[in-house]
């Protein structure tokens, strides 16, 4: 593992030449894991020409260094890691310092150019970009995840019948995900009925399930650091009435299209319109309000995206979210997400795709 992390500082040693730095302070934490496998809640990495510096603070004097190995030099400072970074920024030969624009805050980048008499400038997101395309065991972990996230839903399944809370179901689908071996849940788990399953984001309520509703369950797993993000939509207690099957048939035959056309090369936007096109030719474009997926890795949301306004292509080798939704307030909603692998034969599915319309009966 040390080599791989070693080969990402490589990479991103081009990248920082290629700005005209001389270093990178790099505190973004899931960049920080990438690049050093440290995994704690606060620390910053230098990485500069010839070599890469780890500061962090007391908490973690035992766990960077293990975790770290010789990825990078750590420094401990039990005092102060402001004092700390202003030593490691201050030796001879930096003269401009990239700062992660995008993940500092402004009062937290008025103290790194407190600290050093460089010239501190944002350099945008260069760390990313290699996060986006995965090697094999990366491809894997996230295979795993989702893997272990289908067998918590099957174990939870038989339980869900109408009169039954949403947390009630949040909490039996989370405790089996937890003992199946996830880290943590890398988002709040949405268990969404009724009317409730019309809104995309839905926070999961004190709401009882009600006979022949929809349930919509968008959940995520996370192993060694990696996470996986599924949705599926049911029906509880009931068969599906036309208008349920209707809106879940023409949701998976949009995600279907976009399962079996999605390549590496095309943008974002080409991406969603595989699925998108499906939705709007029947009239439902109005209610696919979001975008048709995202990145998946080290953070469940990240590069690249696949939206309408996303002109960048898909890198060879990212993996990323397929899940179209049909929303109609006041009715109901349908979502089903899936992750795929963009790999150089085409998309490979990484969950299991599983998306025909089940009722709980
Ligand atoms: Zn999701
Ligand atoms: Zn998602």
């Amino acid at each position: 593992m040390t080599a791989r992390r070693l080969e990402r500082q490589d990479a991103l040693r081009e990248r920082i030449e290629a700005e005209g730095l001389d270093a990178l302070l790099v505190t973004h934490l899931p960049n920080v894991r990438y690049l050093t496998g440290f995994t704690g809640s606060a620390g910053m990495l230098v990485v500069r020409r010839d070599d890469s510096v780890l500061v962090t603070d007391f908490r973690y004097a035992v766990q960077a260094p293990q975790e770290v190995g010789n990825a990078a030099a750590v420094e401990i400072d039990a005092a102060s890691v402001w004092d700390r970074l202003r030593r490691v920024l201050g030796i001879d030969g930096i003269a401009t310092v990239g700062i992660e624009g995008h993940a500092l805050t402004v009062r937290e980048a008025e103290r790194v150019s407190g600290l050093t008499r460089a010239r501190v400038t944002p350099a945008g997101e260069l760390v990313e970009p290699l996060r986006a395309v995965k090697a094999p065991e990366e491809v894997a972990a996230i295979r795993a995840a989702a893997e272990l996230a289908q067998e918590a839903l099957a174990e939870v399944l038989p339980s869900i019948r109408a009169g039954r809370r949403e947390l009630d179901v949040a909490a039996a689908l989370e405790a089996a995900l937890r003992r199946r071996g996830s880290e943590w849940h890398p988002f709040p788990t949405i268990v969404a009925s009724g009317p409730r399953s019309a809104l995309p984001h839905a926070r999961t309520s004190a709401r009882e399930i009600a006979q022949g509703e929809l349930l919509l369950l968008d959940f995520g797993a996370q192993v060694d650091g990696y996470c996986a993000d599924l949705t599926r939509t049911f029906v509880v207690g009931a068969r599906a009435d036309e208008r349920q099957r209707t809106v879940h048939e023409l949701v998976r035959a949009a995600q279907a299209r976009a399962l079996e056309h999605l390549r590496a090369g095309m943008t974002g936007r080409e991406a969603d319109a595989l699925a998108r096109d499906v939705i709007a030719a029947r009239g439902f474009g109005d209610a696919f309000g979001h975008s048709l997926g995202h990145g998946l890795g080290l953070e469940v949301h990240e590069a690249p995206r696949l939206s309408a306004t996303a002109e960048a292509p898909l890198p060879l080798g990212a993996v990323v979210t397929v899940e179209p939704g049909v929303y109609l307030p006041g009715w109901g909603g349908v979502r089903l997400e899936d992750d795929v692998h963009l790999g150089p034969a085409g998309p490979e599915l990484l969950s299991d795709g599983r998306t025909e319309l089940i009722e709980l009966l």
